[in-house]
């Protein structure tokens, strides 16, 4: 063991950069390791204080005399902040990055937050107030009031927050000044710690679990008491397989409320991308204030307060996205992880770890259980619970009674152009759509693309407007102008190729906005919402679009993925895929289980209530698998097929993959760098090293970039090479590198 140890003390000043060097008395050096709670002396009066070892070292870093030795290491239960620093430990050792990175990670910085203080309107007196409601009820010059009285009758506390009661309810201040006139209602100010703009209670109705949700349920638990003897993977990593509508939310709900009886605290990862009002708002509605939600919206000091509110025990549940799971409950006893095939529980950015993994880790330290669900697992999370590594459960069948699974037909486009079709919407779905708006249904649908159309090019040569500083193609934005998504830089759109001067350069591929024109075109009396990156850049504008929509004051939502996840619109009873083969060739290995992944939750969105719902997919590909499988919404036809093409091609799971790209801003040099790494890599044995090659978009931001990719059975053996080439200094002087095992795109 290591001489030297390093120590952070005062670990929640947020300073986790400040480490100590203290040396490792001989009598320790079989206990101690990373995590483990010291006491050390501190500062020049030597005063004794608690630390947390963060790594080791054998060399000093100042004179050896002039460092202290630790004091003694404290016994007992692992705090919370020890599970934290083991977790960080975790995460740099197999996905790469510093302990300092690591750290950073798990713990967020403490902002100095400025005491908020928030206006609140409080009923006064309850029955005075129920009959003044009752009184306008159906007036229509009242609705204001009857939703606001409404909303804070149903709340526990009978209060709401002025930002609430604008933003969430559209409350005008006027309405709020004239019940305070009539002393209906009362206004203080607080300083909050509470969750911002959180929904109001809807009345959602309390279910009966059907003998499948109950089955898992009932197992889960029962696992969850043999871990409490001894915690094995196979005993506390459940997932949960359920079709789409099968009622993994009432699952995860029992659960919560079974592990909070036992005075521990849950966990709940969702995708930011469905961390929608309605979603969270379920959950409010079940365990009221217990609650502490997270999101990217969320500034640093409200981000701050969640946490606070976590690690007072205010809050026993947390939801969020990704970065929730490092919430510091002192006594977590459950991780759930919904959508747990989604790509953003992946970190983009260094340490690139996976949610579902680093929960596991997490699990582990804590003795707690995790639960992840999904009506299309990833390859990866199927593979381990077929092979026994987790515990599967499925659910066949919708919970709702009288739902069932959509009716789902493929549209060739290739027959639809040779019948002289050149509508982007088929004739099936033309016909479809119709006949949804006679009888006043709802249809959504979804496009996988973003902004009005796709790249730009001649159809006379073949010339492509590029970005002249990503060289990836431009697209069609808006009004004319032409966009990189990489850089964001934007240009005028040519009115003639610069390349040979002929006039038809035009966009090709199809986009949200694009769509819509085309429906105001075909069926001009259709209500339609557009919701995609660009209708939801400001806060707040994609739950008002969903509450529209779900409020029935649209007839058609058209969107990107953004529509596809999570929702439960009852009357939408028809879900169209205009391009089903946009996503197919990304030119990825991941590339068919994301569209069967998209294809199955958008079919999924379709007849989530009592009336049959319908779903058309539009395809060049009719008879690609993927297709065929998310049509039958078959998840395991697609699995199997899927899972042969991965062994064969010796992808993950199959395999694992470490991806080194190597960056700089000389091309020279970032493809010396990346040339050197593949000669290291060659030697390891039994790997297979593809590349160094230029990564498919070369040039990002002024910096190219080169990749490889090695390959190898053991993930173990891929990340000790990660963690020698971090070090390797003969490759660093040429170029910056970065690491992602088992990535999920190419770059
Ligand atoms: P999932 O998360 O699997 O897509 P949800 O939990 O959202 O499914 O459930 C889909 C719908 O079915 C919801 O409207 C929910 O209220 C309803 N539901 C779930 N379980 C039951 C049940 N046991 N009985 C009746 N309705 C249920
Ligand atoms: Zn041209
Ligand atoms: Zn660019």
């Amino acid at each position: 063991m290591a001489a030297y140890a390093d120590v952070i003390v005062d670990i929640r000043s947020g300073r986790t950069d400040r480490v100590f060097q203290y040396a490792v008395p001989e009598s320790m050096k079989d206990r101690i390791r990373v995590g483990s709670p010291v006491l050390v002396p501190f500062g020049s009066g030597g005063r004794m204080v608690r630390g947390i070892v963060t790594g080791f070292k054998d060399t000093p870093d100042v004179d050896a005399r002039r460092i202290k030795s630790i004091d003694h290491i404290e016994e007992g239960q692992p705090s919370v902040d020890e599970q934290l620093v083991r977790l960080a430990d975790w995460i740099s050792r197999s996905c790469g990055g510093s302990m300092a990175q690591a750290l950073r990670t798990v713990m967020p910085v403490k902002k100095n937050v400025k005491a908020r203080q928030e206006v609140h309107y409080l009923i006064k007196d309850k029955e005075k107030a129920q009959a003044y409601l009752e009184q306008i009820r159906g007036d229509r010059r009242m609705k204001g009031r009857v939703r606001l009285l409404d909303a804070m009758l149903h709340r526990e506390d009978l209060s709401i927050s002025s930002r609430t009661a604008s933003s969430v309810l559209r409350i005008a201040p006027g309405t709020l000044k004239a019940l305070e006139q009539q002393g209906l209602i009362s206004r203080s100010s607080r300083r909050i710690m509470r969750n911002p703009d959180m929904p109001f209670l809807q009345g959602w109705n309390r279910v009966e679990l059907n003998e499948e949700q109950a089955a898992a349920v009932h197992d889960i638990l029962a696992c969850g008491q043999e871990c409490d003897r001894q915690w094995t993977t196979e005993k506390a990593v459940h997932l949960i397989h359920g079709i789409t509508g099968s009622g993994k939310t009432e699952v995860y709900m029992a659960l919560i409320e079974k592990v909070l009886q036992q005075g521990r605290q849950v966990i709940v990862l969702i995708p930011e991308i469905s961390l929608t009002l309605q979603t969270v708002s379920r959950f409010y509605d079940r365990f009221g204030d217990s609650i502490a939600v997270m999101n990217s919206r969320l500034s640093a000091g409200e981000r701050y307060d969640q946490y606070l509110r976590a690690q007072t025990g205010e809050a026993r549940i947390m939801i969020g996205p990704r970065s929730a799971l490092f919430t510091p409950f002192s006594n977590l006893g459950m991780i759930i992880i919904d959508e747990e095939h989604e790509p953003s529980y992946k970190s983009e950015t260094t340490p690139r770890y996976l949610a579902g993994d680093a929960a596991i880790v997490r699990a582990k330290l804590a003795g707690a259980l995790v639960v992840m669900g999904s009506a299309t697992p990833s390859l990866t999370s199927y593979s381990r619970a077929l092979a026994g590594q987790y515990t599967l459960h499925e659910l066949h069948r919708r919970a709702k009674a009288g739902s069932a699974l959509p009716q789902v037909e493929i549209v060739d486009l290739r027959e639809e152009l040779r019948a002289g079709s050149r509508s982007m919407f088929s004739r099936k779905l033309h016909e479809q759509l119709e006949g949804c708006l006679k009888r006043g249904e709802q249809a959504m649908l979804f496009i996988n693309r973003r902004g009005y159309a796709g790249f730009v090019s001649c159809r006379s040569c073949g010339y492509v407007v590029k970005c002249s500083h990503c060289d990836v193609s431009m697209t069609d934005h808006k009004k004319g102008l032409l966009k990189c998504h990489y850089c964001g830089s934007t240009r005028p759109m040519p009115r003639i190729c610069p390349q040979c001067g002929s006039p038809y350069i035009a966009s090709f591929g199809i986009g949200t906005l694009k769509v819509e024109e085309q429906l105001h075109r075909e069926f001009p009396q259709a209500r339609v919402l557009r919701m995609d990156r660009d209708t939801t850049a400001q806060k707040g504008s994609g739950d008002r679009i969903l509450q529209e929509f779900a409020g029935g004051q649209a007839d058609i939502l058209i969107g990107t993925q953004m529509i596809v996840k999570g929702h439960d619109f009852e009357n939408v009873t028809l879900v169209g895929v205009i391009a089903a083969d946009l996503s197919l060739f990304s030119g990825d290995y991941l590339s068919s289980e994301r569209t069967f992944q998209l294809l199955t939750q958008a079919a999924g969105r379709a007849g989530r209530s009592s009336r049959p719902g319908r779903v058309v997919i539009q395809t060049y590909q009719p008879d690609n698998y993927c297709i065929t499988a998310a049509a039958a919404q078959d998840y395991r036809a697609f699995y199997d097929k899927e899972i042969k093409f991965r062994k064969a091609m010796h992808y993950p799971p199959a395999c694992h993959m470490l991806m080194i790209t190597a960056q700089s801003s000389s091309q020279a040099r970032a493809r010396e760098a990346a040339e050197h790494a593949a000669v290291l890599a060659h030697k390891i044995e039994h790997a297979s090293v593809l590349g160094p090659t230029g990564a498919a978009i070369i040039k990002v931001k002024d910096m190219y970039r080169y990749v490889l990719y090695v390959r190898h059975e053991r993930r173990r053996v891929l990340a000790a090479f990660m963690k020698f080439m971090e070090q390797d200094a003969a490759g660093q002087s040429r170029a910056f590198y970065s690491f992602d095992i088992d990535p999920f795109s190419v770059l």
